[in-house]
């Protein structure tokens, strides 16, 4: 699909073309884990540190 601007390091993250909303990308600049939160337009946010983490 191309490439969206890191939030935190202000990097390119190459997106796959078949990405997922919800799918989670690596950015290679600065290592954070990113989730994609729209496709159109492209939108990435920083993905939680934690994860699977919501039982009680
Ligand atoms: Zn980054």
């Amino acid at each position: 699909m191309g490439v969206v601007k890191c939030p935190v390091c202000d990097g390119d993250v190459n997106v796959a073309t078949d990405v997922m909303e919800g799918e989670l990308l690596t950015c290679a600049d600065c290592g954070i884990e990113l989730e994609v939160t729209s496709l159109s337009p492209l939108a990435v946010e920083e993905a939680p540190e934690v994860q699977e983490d919501w039982g009680e």
